[in-house]
């Protein structure tokens, strides 16, 4: 599963990294800085927690097909 994070978007609440921390990682000015990332194996479920906390719906998730799975 692959990570998008639209920087545009990301407003640094820093819940992906709070809900989800072995997938989501912040720079220092607190934004997520996983965008083009894959999630670790066995991690799926985790992303999705993380990405569903996001209050900006700033992170999609993509499967490796290239398909859109959330
Ligand atoms: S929860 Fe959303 S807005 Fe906050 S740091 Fe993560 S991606 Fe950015």
């Amino acid at each position: 599963m692959k990570i998008k994070v639209d920087r545009k978007v990301c407003a640094g609440h820093a819940l992906c990294a709070a809900k989800a921390p072995d997938v989501y990682t912040l720079d220092d000015d607190g934004y997520c800085n996983s965008d083009g990332q894959t999630v670790p194996a066995g991690k799926d479920e985790q992303a999705r927690f993380g990405a569903a906390y996001c209050p900006e719906r700033a992170i999609t998730l993509f499967d490796e097909s290239g398909k859109e799975v959330r």
